[in-house]
């Protein structure tokens, strides 16, 4: 049973410096907060002695497992039933955890739910320890046996795609007393990330600068942005840029020194494990090619002429004399218009139309029943996310302010919640999880229907501008710069297989590079943009990851053409494809389900049709704004 025990959780983490009071919004304390804007938890257990009582017998039931140790490989009745109720525990497991683990997130100062949740944690603990055997048994089984017994049985059915999967993971499965000698150092190799989110975090120590208003700031991360979005003054924005900077740069051999353990282990492990390359390792766990990863970086790389006119647009409606990477983020108008969370949820309502009767209908439930927490209180986590409880329904959670952004984190998390319901409807248990790689194409597909609907609609020019901008931003920051990020891990890692070495200045270097390839001579320099690679965390915590954001934004950007261009017929087809991705879990590899849905990750033209989109944005901002000139 490969099945790990994780916590999916969709989030859109938003600094809570940006968080916006207004009279509406400033609850005192949770109990102020009207029911309707509040998650019921009472919909998983109607109270805690029910919680309890299945706590104890879900311990209790774990005492099962080891019992058929021995027996699944000899005889397919004991297969099944192990894999029946182990599934019948998991499944039960989550509820557990979300009932504690959800009200713990809106209440984090309540330390009778934070001993629950440890409690929770130690079960689940519980269950790895008694169910590890399970996998190294189920492999003794000869696949051929395996698939006979898969077609003789119907109860295997549901769980084909993950037992047959396992033959596939089986040529990086060691001998027993290999996997012995590298559990002795699994610890060992994530020591540099942690040395990273040590330095980076606990650790430490942001600068204290004195802006044009005379007035002290400490430049934390949120302080930053909002200095960097709101800021006017570009001075200012060079000075909180630099003082961001002289943290890493003071450090920056170090930090060359923790990035080069972090890929000198995962390349280690690679090696150990049969696989090529790092990258290999990294993708091979959802069965994606190698190419759709090259093709990415090469094509992006190939086609940067429209950011770089973004950039330039930019840069004269600012009236700046010179454009630094300080000034990416800084306002295009001064538009601050709120909006009620009771507006906003019409919005994205009426947006989602075109979806269909079904959907719309659906997301109507998921905004009025208690499934989402909308409104910040005191102790309630920062950020926004959806989670599902399966066989309950999805929880999403909000700190909602009334800005146009979180209009559109409230159609992006809606989006994973249809996703995580219409999976949950139509898949079982075993398969109704989907992928990271699958997960965002849901949502971005939302806020690109949010985008049209209100563009549409909207009379006031400053509202479209802000529209136009907030699409191209999205688009710049997640798909242009995560596709950079993912091209440089690619760089570096292929130093680490070459044998070269990894140092400050071989790090900048190819950062550098990128910078000029990415953004042509619009930018300027500054002393620290060639460090900026230390301060991102997934180089250290996640290698190879970030490459998803941009291909979900590219898959996502193809469904949304296809549904909207061609014969009435295509489009309804294409519509048709794309509710049967959302329908469709876990149930094959994602590049499959994505196909499937009339994505090909694999062409050119795939990830062409964002920058495509992305070109026509830009070109539809300067209309815009020369109107608003008139
Ligand atoms: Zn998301």
């Amino acid at each position: 049973m490969k099945k790990e025990i994780i916590v999916f959780l969709l989030a859109i983490f938003t600094s809570s410096l940006t968080y916006n009071a207004m009279a509406q919004t400033n609850y005192a304390s949770r109990d102020e907060i009207p029911k309707e804007y509040k998650w019921n938890f009472s919909d998983i257990y109607s109270d805690w002695e029910t919680w309890e009582k299945e706590f104890e017998q879900l311990t209790k039931q774990l005492d099962e497992i080891p019992k058929f140790k021995g027996v699944i490989k000899t005889d397919v009745k004991n297969l099944i039933k192990i894999q029946q109720l182990s599934e019948e525990l998991t499944k039960r497991a989550y509820k557990v955890y979300q009932f504690v683990g959800l009200q713990y997130t809106v209440d984090t100062k309540n330390m009778e739910l934070l001993s629950k949740l440890q409690k929770v944690q130690q079960l689940f603990a519980q269950f790895g320890v008694k169910t590890s055997w399970i996998s190294p048994e189920l492999l003794e089984i000869p696949e051929a046996t395996m698939k006979k017994w898969i077609a003789e049985n119907p109860e295997l059915k549901d769980f084909e795609f993950e037992l047959m999967d396992m033959y596939r993971l089986q040529k990086h499965v060691l001998s027993a007393d290999k996997e012995k000698l590298m559990s002795y150092y699994r610890q060992s190799l994530s020591t540099s990330s942690g040395v990273y989110s040590a330095l980076t975090t606990t650790d430490i120590q942001f600068k204290k600068i004195t802006l044009s208003d005379e007035k002290e700031y400490t430049i934390s991360p949120g302080v930053y942005k909002q200095i960097l979005s709101n800021n006017y003054n570009q001075e200012d924005r060079k000075k909180a840029f630099e003082a961001r900077y002289e943290v890493f740069a003071g450090n920056i051999n170090t930090h060359a020194a923790i990035y080069n353990g972090v890929v000198q282990s995962g390349w280690a492990s690679a090696r150990a494990r049969n696989y090529e390359t790092s990258l290999d390792a990294a993708l091979e766990g959802n069965n994606i090619p190698k190419e759709v990863y090259l093709n990415l970086i090469n094509t992006v790389k190939a086609n940067t002429k429209p950011l770089q006119k973004y950039l330039k647009l930019r840069k004269e409606l600012l009236g700046l004399d010179k454009y630094y990477k300080y000034d990416r983020l800084i306002n295009l108008t001064d538009y601050t218009k709120e909006y009620p969370y009771d507006d906003a949820k019409k919005l994205v309502y009426e947006a989602v139309a075109p979806l269909g009767k079904d959907y719309q209908e659906k997301l109507k439930v998921a905004t009025s029943n208690g499934w989402l927490d909308v409104y910040e209180n005191p102790g309630k986590r920062s950020g926004a996310f959806s989670s599902g409880v399966y066989g309950i329904h999805p929880y999403m959670m909000l700190n909602y302010d009334g800005t146009l952004d979180y209009v559109f984190t409230l159609a992006h998390e809606l989006g994973h919640t249809m996703h995580t319901w219409y999976s949950d409807e139509n898949q079982p248990f075993a398969l109704h999880g989907y992928t990271i790689f699958v997960a965002e194409v849901a949502s971005t597909f939302n806020e690109r229907l949010l985008l049209d609907y209100m563009l549409k609609n909207t009379k006031d020019p400053k509202e479209r501008i802000t529209l136009l901008t907030q699409a191209i931003n999205n688009i710049s920051g997640t798909f242009y710069r995560q596709t950079r990020f993912a091209d440089y891990e690619y760089q570096v890692h292929a130093l680490a297989e070459q044998g070269k070495p990894i140092n400050k200045a071989v790090l900048s270097g190819i950062w550098k590079e990128l910078d000029v390839q990415y953004f042509g001579d619009v930018l300027e320099e500054n002393q620290y943009d060639d460090y900026i690679w230390a301060m991102i965390p997934h180089f250290h915590g996640t290698p190879f990851y970030v490459y998803q954001y941009a291909t979900c934004f590219a898959s996502s950007a193809q469904i949304y053409k296809n549904v909207t261009e061609g014969s009435k017929k295509d489009k309804k087809a294409a519509l048709e494809s794309y509710l049967t991705l959302l329908k469709s879990g876990g149930n094959d590899f994602p590049m499959e389900q994505l196909k499937k849905a009339g994505v090909d990750l694999s062409k050119k033209e795939t990830i062409l049709a964002v920058i495509n989109q992305f070109d026509a944005l830009v070109d539809q901002l300067e209309i815009e704004i020369k109107k608003l000139k008139k």
